[in-house]
């Protein structure tokens, strides 16, 4: 689902009046630095930007429908080429190759962009030759960096762009997109606003990855004594993705604070997680997920470390 209009922007009023007035003066920086937490905007804002820029309709606000506005919809805009990390960093190959793109004036529009998300993941040698390319680009190219935290820079790559910051969204904000939006159901939209920090982003992910169904399963497996069942759980969570991983943790990590607030302090409790646990003291759950999580990158055997983390959580009851 793109956006295609800055108008249509959830709550980064700063950005988006930014580019409306550069849209409308004509007056665009050859680089932008888009900052700010994950899930709250910042390649949609980009991609929005680009449908302003490309579309041949030339008002102001573009159809979506014509060549341009089906190519950038695709992400097969000849004149817009992305640099995502190749494994773990944005290598000096990937900067290099940016040479060649923007070397040739554009093929269809008036402009060439260059997208780099996260941009904290290019290597030195990537920066520094990145700088070379930021420092006299011709006037049709625009450069969009993409970061969570620009102090990862180096600080001549902030200096040569124009800074764009972005901000956290609150939970009610995200609360209604999830349930007018994407018709998510009210106890789920509020649980997902709730447990998000602020990033659209992250709710989406967390439920399009069925991670509060998994929770209940992991949690329904952590209080019952059937071990053939505990094993079936862990074996589930251990053939999950990277990222299913990394979010499973973080879902798992804040049920335990959760639950621990809830018990001691009788603090409000997500209407959509599952019976809470009680513990004296979270940190000891929380170390063991950080030691399930150091065993994992050691290429311990999934099962296991998730089968252990099942008992480990569980057994501070006892
Ligand atoms: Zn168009």
């Amino acid at each position: 689902m793109r956006v295609t209009n800055l108008k249509h922007i959830l709550k980064q009023e700063h950005a988006v009046n930014l580019f409306q007035l550069a849209l409308k003066k004509r007056r665009l920086s050859h680089a932008y630095l888009f900052t700010g937490p994950e899930g709250v905007g910042k390649e949609t804002t980009a991609w929005a930007f680009m449908f302003h820029l490309f579309c041949e309709k030339n008002s102001e606000d573009p159809c979506g429908g014509c060549k341009s506005c089906k190519k950038l919809l695709k992400e097969l805009h000849p004149d817009v080429l992305k640099i995502y990390p190749e494994k773990r960093e944005i290598t000096i190959d990937q900067i290099r190759s940016i040479n060649s793109f923007i070397k040739y004036p554009p093929l269809e529009g008036n402009y060439r962009i260059v997208l780099i998300k996260p941009a904290e993941k290019m290597n030195l040698q990537a920066s520094n030759a990145l700088l070379k390319s930021l420092e006299e680009p011709p006037s049709y190219v625009i450069f969009i960096l993409i970061t969570e935290n620009f102090t990862q820079l180096l600080p001549t790559i902030v200096s040569r762009s124009q800074v764009v910051r972005f901000r956290t969204l609150s939970s009610e904000v995200i609360k209604n997109f999830l349930m007018k939006k994407l018709s998510y159901e009210d106890k789920i939209a509020e649980t997902l606003a709730e447990i998000s920090q602020g990033s659209l982003g992250k709710a989406i992910e967390i439920m399009e990855r069925g991670l509060i169904e998994e929770l209940h399963a992991f949690v329904n497996a952590g209080f019952c004594s059937d071990q053939i069942f505990k094993f079936k759980i862990a074996e589930r969570v251990a053939s999950f993705e990277l990222r299913t991983w990394e979010l499973f943790f973080y879902v798992l990590s804040v049920w335990i604070w959760k639950s621990y607030l809830k018990k001691k302090y009788n603090l409000p409790y997500p209407s959509a997680f599952p019976q809470e646990l009680f513990n004296q003291n979270p940190f000891t759950a929380l170390k063991v997920i950080y030691e399930a999580k150091i065993a994992l990158e050691h290429y311990v055997n999934p099962e296991l470390v998730f089968y252990w983390l099942l008992i480990k959580i569980f057994n501070q009851e006892a």
